[in-house]
């Protein structure tokens, strides 16, 4: 039976190092971390995980500095938001909650976020950082997925790592941070031919195609570790990943549950990518860079 990589148990376990670090930090720093959480309109998706957000910030002392701008806000105004929020001292991190309204290009808006207070870690700076191997904030679901391979003992070098989806928020920073692990990694997508044969050849197999059920036995070679970053709503109720839990469970050596793997771990990199901030603008030593990758 494959071991669970449980990202709840994980995510709890980070929150207490990064309420201790906020501890230690506070004398020096004089101030709390802060982390704002910029909504604009009234997605109801986005609601929830805004929320979630925020919840977790309060968990482990991170201040809320959030706005949230009415759906008819005009570009100029969201700007001149991130511009004051970049400015504000006390802000160490900054995130534009996605999908924005129609009308609102959000390429300009992510752009204008200052790249050192980039919680997401999906500016184009850091994206780049993370290519050259420098030191930033890293984008925080490939982020926790590197956590859980870790916090099991999953040592990526050497192996073979395919990665199914090439998205600048998943797949594409994905791959990059297990090459960085040394592994030696495909990445699959759309246009690949005969995906089954590619993802038989994976160690490690993440997948994040969006892709309700498409990964099952027949994909996995066995003793794989599976990561399964898709989350999608069952029709009929309950959630989903992209891998057929069930099939392929019984394969691999480890693999993540949907809900309960991989989601837990992209709030809680998000509050490291903030507090790895906050240690780096007060001059102090970051306690958390083990899970920077
Ligand atoms: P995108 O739709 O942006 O990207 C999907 C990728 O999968 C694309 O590169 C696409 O290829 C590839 N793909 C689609 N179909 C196939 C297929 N049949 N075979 C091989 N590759 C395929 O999605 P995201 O990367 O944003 O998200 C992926 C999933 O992860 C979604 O379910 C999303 O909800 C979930 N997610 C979960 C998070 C969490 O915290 N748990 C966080 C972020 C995302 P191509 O480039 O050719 O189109």
């Amino acid at each position: 039976m494959a071991t669970r990589l449980d990202g709840r148990q994980l995510a709890a376990r980070i929150e207490n190092r990064l309420e201790a670090a906020i501890a230690a930090g506070l004398n020096q720093a004089n101030r709390p971390p802060g982390l704002a959480v910029l909504r604009v309109g009234d997605d109801p998706a986005s609601g929830v995980y805004v929320a979630n957000k925020e919840k977790a910030c309060t968990r482990v002392g991170i201040t809320n500095h959030g706005a949230h701008l009415a759906a008819d806000t005009p570009a100029a105004e969201v700007l001149a938001t991130i511009e004051r929020l970049n400015a504000d001292p006390a802000v160490d991190g900054i995130l534009l909650q996605l999908p924005l309204p129609a009308g609102l290009d959000e390429g300009p808006l992510l752009a204008a976020i200052d790249a050192e207070k980039d919680a997401d870690g999906l500016h184009t700076l850091n994206l780049g950082r993370l290519l050259k191997g420098e030191p930033g904030p890293r984008s925080c679901t490939p982020a926790g997925v590197m956590a859980l391979l870790a916090a099991a003992g999953v040592e990526p070098e050497g192996k073979r790592a395919v990665v199914v989806g090439r998205s600048i928020l998943v797949g594409q920073p994905m791959a990059l941070m297990l090459q960085a692990a040394n592994a030696t990694v495909t990445v699959a997508h759309s246009r690949s031919r005969d995906l089954a044969a590619l993802t038989h050849e994976a160690d490690i197999l993440v997948v994040a195609a969006g892709k309700p059920d498409m990964i099952g036995a027949e994909h996995v070679k066995a003793g794989a570790v599976v990561v399964d970053v898709g989350i999608h709503r069952r029709a009929e109720g309950g959630l989903c990943g992209d891998v057929r839990f069930a099939e392929v469970e019984p394969l691999a050596s480890a693999i993540t549950p949907v809900p309960g793997g991989v989601g837990p771990m992209t709030v809680t990199m998000l509050l490291v990518n903030t507090v790895s901030s906050w240690c780096l603008r007060n001059g102090m030593a970051n306690p958390l860079s083990d899970l920077v990758p």
